[in-house]
């Protein structure tokens, strides 16, 4: 499911040719065109993590925002000069339709509300970027797919980290054996929850860390490894005392067997704090710590006996931006993004067999 010129790609990138769309030549098409951007959920990722990165986006634009809350919108509405005919409710979202500035709606809502919301958005036919997890189970996601298709529109998962330049980059020493052929991946990641939220609450959420956060390291086992496991053995502990855990998963660990014969020995946690990955091969192996935050990644790579620290270059520009102006670029020239919906929904299957394998205690064969 990894693009097939991410390579190509790859090496531009570290070239600093740019993260996706210096390497498209998508610009040198539509200079001085900008997508416009429909921002669904003025929650806190959106208003903080991705709002404001539309000014560094070279293809992208903020046009639109829709939101349940009329403060939000107002407030949000004012502070980035967007006309009150493109502020919508979700009463009114179908309208958006009609808006021909708006090329791109980026849903930014609970978990459970991204196949409506994405559906919708496709049905309108705007391209859609979707947050992680994709849906909440696979057929959501499949349904998802069918409806892009359908309006021969894109579609596309926020998984940033494929747009970070240390990520990039341990992607492809991983792939070519820098440190020799991979044999194992342990990737950890948690945080200790906070009680009250739509996290821990299944009907919204899905599901608990493994939907939200441990979906990294399941992620980062597949884009390391370039590999789909074969099988999956998955152990859970959760303490059904602690009122947060009422109806979702606090800890769960899950062991993912490649066809390559590689492991990938995964965390995923609401009670304790883990952002790392490990690709150990025959010769050393990479260090990424933190891996998947939002900024302060650091590699450490041991080879031939010797440990260090390995300088990457900071990159055109920030995965946020990467992530936006990707879609953007795809969406003028027609390229599948390499985190199209098929990635998200290659995930949400490894979940279902993640908790399928924990609730019944055995190893699951996946086709
Ligand atoms: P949040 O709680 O801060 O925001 C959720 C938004 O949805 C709010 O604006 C809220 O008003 C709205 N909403 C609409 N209906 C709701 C309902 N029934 N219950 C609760 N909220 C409702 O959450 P967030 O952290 O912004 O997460 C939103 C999405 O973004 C999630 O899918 C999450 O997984 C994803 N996310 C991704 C990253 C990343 O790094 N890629 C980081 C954080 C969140």
């Amino acid at each position: 499911m990894i693009g097939e010129d991410f390579n190509r790609r790859t090496a531009l990138n570290l070239m600093g040719l740019g993260l996706a769309g210096a390497a498209s030549g998508a610009l040198a098409q539509a200079p001085g065109r900008k997508l416009g951007y429909a921002i669904v959920g003025l929650g806190g990722y959106a208003t903080r993590q991705i709002m404001p990165q539309f000014r560094n986006c070279r293809s992208s634009r903020l046009v639109a925002l829709v939101s349940g809350t009329p403060e939000k919108l107002a407030r949000y509405g004012d502070e980035y000069g967007i006309p009150k005919t493109h502020r919508y409710s979700y009463a009114n979202y179908d309208r958006i339709r009609d808006n021909p500035d708006i090329d791109i709606v980026y849903v930014v809502l609970p978990n459970n509300m991204h196949a409506e919301y994405s559906i919708r958005a496709s049905q309108a036919g705007k391209h859609v970027m979707c947050e992680k997890p994709m849906a909440v189970s696979a057929a959501e996601c499949e349904a998802m797919i069918a409806a892009a298709k359908r309006a021969n529109r894109k579609l596309m998962i926020g998984y940033r980290s494929r747009f970070e330049p240390h990520n990039v980059l341990a992607i492809q020493l991983a792939r070519q054996a820098h440190v020799g052929r991979t044999r194992i991946v342990t990737a950890e990641h948690g945080f200790n929850a906070q009680p009250n939220q739509w996290r821990l609450d299944k009907a919204l959420a899905g599901g608990g860390s493994l939907m939200d956060i441990g979906i990294y390291s399941l992620n980062a086992a597949r884009y390391l490894t370039g590999e789909e496991p074969v099988s999956v053995t998955a152990v859970e502990s959760t303490d059904k005392s602690d009122p947060r855990f009422r109806t979702v998963e606090d800890q769960i660990n899950f062991m993912l067997r490649f066809p390559s014969g590689a492991i990938a020995d995964c965390v995923s946690s609401y009670s304790s704090n883990h952002n790392r990955y490990r690709v150990v091969g025959t010769d050393g192996w990479i260090d990424l710590e933190p891996a998947t935050s939002y900024e302060g990644q650091r590699m450490r790579i041991r080879k031939d006996g010797k440990e260090a620290v390995r300088d990457v270059p900071p990159g055109p520009v920030n995965q946020f931006v990467g992530q936006l102006d990707h879609l953007s670029e795809c969406a003028l020239t027609g390229r599948q993004p390499i985190v199209a919906g098929e990635e998200g929904l290659a995930d949400l299957r490894l979940i279902e067999a993640i908790y399928r394998s924990a609730r019944e205690g055995r190893q699951i064969k996946l086709a």
